[in-house]
């Protein structure tokens, strides 16, 4: 009854995880998408651009921190 669900199901083929949206721009996988798989799993990405804008977003973060 519920293969028709298990369709869209996509694995990172490095950390084995499920994985379903780019972590930072929501972008969903398909099959074929060159995956970027960052922490060991923790976070998936769609693009290097993407990639490149989630480091930035943490490091804003931490600079802005060490500011107060
Ligand atoms: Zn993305
Ligand atoms: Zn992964």
């Amino acid at each position: 009854m519920a293969s028709n669900e298990k369709e869209n199901e996509l694995r990172c083929d490095s950390c084995g995880d499920e994985i379903y949206e780019c972590d930072e721009c929501g972008a969903e996988f398909e099959d074929g998408n060159d995956i970027i798989c960052f922490d060991g799993g923790e976070k998936h990405f769609c693009s290097h651009d993407c990639l490149e804008n989630y480091i930035l977003d943490i490091t804003e973060e931490t600079t802005a921190r060490s500011e107060n």
